[in-house]
């Protein structure tokens, strides 16, 4: 089953992806994590992205089209989630046409729905496992007192450097002006179910799980 989880920075994407590949085998493909990766190694690539990312703007279609291309080619194990991808309308086509070549179908797309006050407070409270990218929130879920990811045991934990007010309101932005349009193209596919995104975390677990089952 391949899948797309969508929804504004902050929706709480990342954190169920990860529960998804623990509970269902599948396999996260997060754009933003690979070109955090590729800034981080100092690639060209990364070079070009970096300022890019830190404004809060989106980087171009062809770089992250790219990315999904190659690892498509992967092992897909129990499928793919699309996570942070699409996120315009070029990338929704790219992707549809990427996976029809390698003969696989978009089977989900669940829309995790979230009002921008949490949006907000979630994100500046945010940071993540240097080891294996679990990520923590200060309020809803610390970092435990023996300051040890309950996840890999790593001590050294990070904040995103686009984490900040600032570069989120563009994040927003960029989100209501060329993401929330796939809403509308992926329900007029037939193939998109809304999540209340403002859940617990094993509330909106369950949720997507039974939308994954429908
Ligand atoms: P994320 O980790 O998904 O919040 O992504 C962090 C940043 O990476 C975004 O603010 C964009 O600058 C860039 N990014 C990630 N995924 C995409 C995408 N599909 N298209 C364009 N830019 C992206």
């Amino acid at each position: 089953m391949n899948i797309i989880l969508l929804g504004p920075p902050g929706a709480g994407k990342g954190t169920q992806a990860h529960l998804l590949v623990e509970t269902r085998n599948m396999i996260q493909l997060s754009t933003g994590d690979m070109l955090r990766e590729a800034k981080d190694s100092g690639t060209e690539m990364g070079k070009i992205v970096a300022d890019v990312m830190a404004r809060g703007d989106l980087v171009t279609d062809e770089i992250v089209i790219g990315l999904i291309r190659e690892k498509l080619q992967g092992d897909k194990q129990g499928g793919f989630i699309f996570d942070g991808f699409p996120r315009t309308l070029a990338q929704a086509d790219a992707l549809a046409e990427l996976l029809n070549e390698t003969g696989e179908t978009l089977d989900k797309v669940v829309a995790m729905e979230v009002n921008d006050d949490a949006l907000v407070a979630r994100i500046t409270a945010r940071s993540t496992c240097a080891g294996c990218g679990e990520v923590y929130n200060d309020i809803t879920k610390p970092i435990p007192a023996d300051g040890k990811c309950t996840k890999c045991g790593n001590t050294e934990f990070k904040r995103r450097a686009d984490d900040n007010e600032e570069s989120l309101k563009n994040r927003l932005m960029e989100y209501y002006k060329k993401t929330s349009m796939l809403i509308g193209y992926y329900h007029a596919k037939g193939n998109l179910s809304w999540v209340n995104g403002l859940g617990e975390i094993d509330e909106v677990q369950a949720e997507i799980s039974a939308a994954l089952d429908s």
